[in-house]
Formats: structure tokens, sequence, C-alpha cells
């Protein structure tokens, strides 16, 4: 990944962005693509779609969203410490001694820390057990709930706090690259037709609440109406202690996009990501997904009578923890893939399922 590609996907990771508040991360994703587009639009949901018109009649979605998990703030207790509640699939186990951004009032971001009660305090069974939410708190130095809601207000937001550092060359850890690496993708791939003319018009969109119920494909996906849709996520990668292959497949980072293949996917369109791989030089890994996905992909298909989908995804490890863990190649990998296959399609491919 180049250095100016690099600093995009930094700004991503670290725009504070869970779901139904996405703002922080679309504004950086608006910047970028709004010399790659001819059209730059939020919808009333708040998806950012681009539009690159092309010279056919195709209407081809890729879709990343752009919404993490995170906190929000729902009780400032008498001493200022701030009580939250999940949004989206946060696993508390992980949460004590973590420092998060409070997203504060007028936009202001604040520095804050999980408490819990320290391990010398806790009853023999209370350290066998992993805390829930109600016995954790913010505390972000407050001296009294007066002086915590001169910063915090109820509905404000916590994101895990770790920006983007190389572990070791390509291999990188952030918090947030579920899903921020999808709306890297997206707009990566304009970039990589900046000069072309393509059949497909291409809608890259960066969507809103996946965490919390694929949300923003369902009304993007419903607005923009495409004949071809691909969603860009994050699936596991089963390249670490702990993971099974025997269920989950092999997954390893650093090996290429994932190229899912199932009743979620339409079968030309996992033919032609494949055909796609192939002319971009990329190498790729199948992942079998027999049923539903749960991913962007399952509320794109469903849309309308139906919708020729795919789904492409990158592989991650320790996902929805502040320190996942991804390759830069993978994504830069997708884009080159995804930018091929745009131009595969038009108003004459047949998406329709045959033997
Ligand atoms: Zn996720």
């Amino acid at each position: 990944m180049d250095t100016m590609m690099k600093k995009f996907f930094t700004e991503l990771v670290e725009a504070p962005s869970p779901s139904g508040f996405e703002q922080p991360a679309q504004e950086v994703y608006r910047k970028f693509v709004k010399d790659l587009a001819d059209e730059v639009k939020t919808d009333v949901h708040g998806n950012v779609i681009a539009k690159k018109e092309g010279t056919g009649k195709l209407k081809l979605m890729l879709v990343g969203h752009a919404d993490e998990i995170g906190l929000m703030i729902n009780y400032i207790d008498d001493n200022g410490f701030l009580r939250f509640k999940p949004v989206g699939g946060v696993d508390y186990t992980l949460l004590s001694g973590l420092r998060v951004n409070i997203y504060g009032k007028n936009n202001k971001m604040y520095r804050g820390v999980i408490g819990r009660k320290p391990i010398h305090l806790l009853k023999p069974e209370e350290r066998k057990k992993a805390p829930n939410y109600e016995e954790l708190w913010i505390d972000f130095g407050a001296k009294d709930k007066k002086d915590a809601e001169k910063r915090v207000e109820i509905g404000n937001i916590a994101t895990f706090a770790p920006g983007l550092e190389e572990l070791n060359g390509d291999i990188v850890t952030s918090k947030a690259t579920d899903n921020k690496a999808g709306v890297y993708v997206v707009a990566a791939v304009l970039k990589h037709l900046q000069k072309e003319k393509v059949a497909a018009n291409i809608y890259s969109v960066a969507a809103v609440q996946e965490e919390i119920g694929l949300r923003g494909s369902t009304t993007s996906s419903y607005g923009v109406n495409p004949d071809v849709g691909i969603a860009i996520d994050v699936t596991h990668a089963t390249d670490y202690p702990g993971l099974d292959k025997n269920s989950l497949g092999d997954i390893k980072l650093g090996k290429g996009p994932v190229i899912s293949v199932g009743a979620n996917i339409n079968p030309k369109v996992f033919e032609l990501l494949k055909k796609a791989a192939k002319q971009a030089k990329v190498k790729y890994q199948i992942e079998a997904a027999p049923r539903a996905t749960g991913t962007d992909a399952n509320a794109i298909q469903t849309t309308r009578a139906g919708v020729a989908t795919g789904l492409i995804s990158i592989p991650n490890r320790y996902m929805h923890t502040p320190n996942e863990v991804v390759a830069l190649s993978d994504l830069d990998d997708a884009a080159k893939l995804l930018a091929e296959f745009a131009k595969l399609v038009d108003e004459n491919t047949d998406f329709i399922p045959k033997i």
C-alpha cells in the first residue's frame, strides 16, 4: 500500500464511527472520493454514495460499511462516571482497563478509561467470571456529575482508542478494520478506474449501521436499485491459535481477498469474481457460506425483486477487539479484483441462475 493510501486508511480507522454515528468516517470517505466520482450524495439514512457514470446501463453497487462497534453513554452518575450500553457486538471480557475515545458535546473528543474493581478486591468467584457491562464504567477524570456534563451528554458515543500501527511490514493492527477495510476498498476501486471508462455505472457506498442489523445496505440498495451488488467486509482468518479449520475453512492473512460461495451469492457473480482475480493477477481464497451471510450481502440480495450479489472479504484476526489484525495487501488486492470485475459486466451479462 502506498503512503497516500495508507494515510487514507489510517484516517478511516481512526475516525470514531459507531453505528448510527458514522459521520467522521463518512467525511474521510467523501473527501477521498469527491474527485474520483461524477456525483457524491448522502441519503437520508446517512449512506454516502459515490457514482461513477458508465457508458452502458448496468448498475453495479459496491458496499463497505463505515460503522464500527462502540459504546453509548446512557447514564452519568453523581461522581461523574459514565455508564454505557453496547453498540453492536461488543465483547465485555475485553473492556476493563481499555482506553476509549469519547465523542462528546460539540463533537469534541475526550480520552477515557474503562474502570473495574481491581483483581485484589474481586471475590474468588468474581475472578472466574467476565464482568458484564453493569460492572464497568468510563472514567474520564470528571470531578463530579456537573463537571462531566460540561463535556458529555446522554447519547454520546465512545469507541476503542487504538489507531493504526505496523506489526511487521504488511501486517498492521488497529481498532475498526471491521469494516473501514471495506470502505477503503470501495474507494480504491474508483481510484483504479479513475482514468478509464467502463460500461457499468458504479455506485461505491460507504454504508451506515451494519453492526446493528445491515440497515444502511438495506436502504441504499433500495435507493440505488442495482443489477449487481457486492458487499466488501471482513471475515475471520483461521490462521491463529484456537480456530478450527474443520468448521471455519482455511483463511490466511496476506493470501488475498476471500470470495464467498453459497446461497447468498449469485453463481454468475461468483464465476466472474474468480475470472476478475485471474485477470488482475490477484491471489484469492474461497469461503463456503451455505446460508445467509451475516454481512451486507444478505440485505443486498433480498432487495426488491432480488439482486445478483457477491461478497468479498478481507481476512481479519481478533474481530471486534481493539486490536484487530489485517494484511494491507489483501485490501489492495480486493480493490484490484473489483476494478477488473467492473470491466467484465454490462447490461448483456446474464445473471439468471441456470444449470
Ligand atoms: Zn463487525
